[in-house]
């Protein structure tokens, strides 16, 4: 007699064995900073991205997720939250460019409270439906222009900017607590990861990591 074999749970492109793949590459591409990873291996990416997409949601690529933005690649987004962290832990976080929302997923499971910013208000509502099953309570979406931050929030001990500006705006840096970070990609075509950090003294202090390509940062509502 032949017994059908059950097909075991998850092993779909969506499964944990997948996400637990995309963990392993984030490893060797460097990133070391465990809570994240954990993270990063919890949040399930797939649920960000459109049907017709979700068999690549753990490949290491940005995807289109509509209005011309994309949800960043798992890479860029734990670079960004590991320089951002620098191994501290995070109390109140501000992110600029919800997009889909994913990455605002992962930083709530390492932040005590996170906010985030998106322009284009139908985005904004996507994100709000992809998080909505995950119930997380520390996360506030907000519709608004990130290039003025977040004021009735600040300070925040660390600011991540998903789109690129030629310049870091003055507005995002006033809003850093002491010792906070922001990271966000600097350049028009050429475009590098940039740290800045507000020394205890008050000071800022910058750093450059990888060279980089992000979507615009944009001024105004959408
Ligand atoms: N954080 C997303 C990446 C989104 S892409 C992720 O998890 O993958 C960057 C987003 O920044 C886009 O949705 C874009 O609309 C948004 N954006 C651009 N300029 C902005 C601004 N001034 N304020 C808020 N969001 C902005």
């Amino acid at each position: 007699m032949t017994c059908a074999t059950a097909a075991p749970r998850g092993i779909g492109m969506t499964s944990q064995r997948t996400r637990d793949r995309m963990i392993a590459r984030l490893r060797e591409q460097g990133i070391g900073d465990e809570p994240l990873l954990a993270a990063m291996a919890a949040v399930p990416r797939h649920l960000f991205i459109d049907p017709g997409l979700a068999s690549r949601a753990y490949e290491d690529t940005a995807l289109p997720i509509g209005f011309e933005q994309t949800i960043s690649r798992p890479f860029a987004v734990a670079r960004m939250i590991e320089a951002a962290r620098a191994g501290r832990e995070l109390g109140r976080v501000l992110e600029v460019g919800t997009g889909c929302g994913y990455q605002a997923a992962v930083l709530a499971r390492i932040a005590k409270e996170v906010y985030s910013i998106e322009r284009i208000q139908a985005l904004a509502e996507k994100a709000r439906a992809n998080l909505r099953s995950l119930r997380i309570a520390n996360l506030r979406l907000v519709h608004g222009d990130g290039y003025k931050g977040l004021s009735e929030a600040a300070p925040f001990d660390a600011i991540i900017v998903a789109a690129a500006a030629p310049l870091v705006p003055r507005a995002l840096t006033d809003q850093l607590a002491c010792r906070g970070r922001l990271v966000m990609p600097v350049g028009n075509e050429e475009q590098e990861l940039r740290v800045i950090e507000r020394s205890a003294a008050g000071g800022l202090k910058a750093s450059r990591l990888d060279a980089v390509r992000f979507v615009p940062l944009r001024a105004g509502k959408g």
